[in-house]
């Protein structure tokens, strides 16, 4: 195992540019094993790691399918923006 000591940003844009791919199982087993071997070594990266999958875990979990917006909530939404876009109007 060696490990990555000459860590620089150029590393860590490359990772951030792979990160959503990684995060959706969408990448081979060797750029896999690339990002994590850099979030290993580099501990900000992990770090970003860590709270993007947190992310999108959470947004996965909001998915219109799975729980759908109360109606109530929705038409409390709707009145706002009419409230809104009619304050305008008369300013
Ligand atoms: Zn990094």
């Amino acid at each position: 195992m060696t490990m990555v000591h000459d860590h620089n940003r150029k590393d860590c844009l490359a990772m951030f540019a792979k990160l959503s791919d990684y995060i959706d199982n969408e990448l081979d087993d060797l750029t896999c094993k690339d990002i994590e071997n850099h979030a290993r070594a580099c501990i900000p990266c992990k770090a970003c790691m860590e709270t993007f999958r947190q992310t999108i875990c959470f947004c996965r979990s909001l998915t219109p399918n799975e729980i759908p917006v109360p109606t109530a909530f929705s038409n409390h939404l709707k009145s706002l923006i009419q409230k809104l876009s009619g304050q305008k109007r008369d300013l």
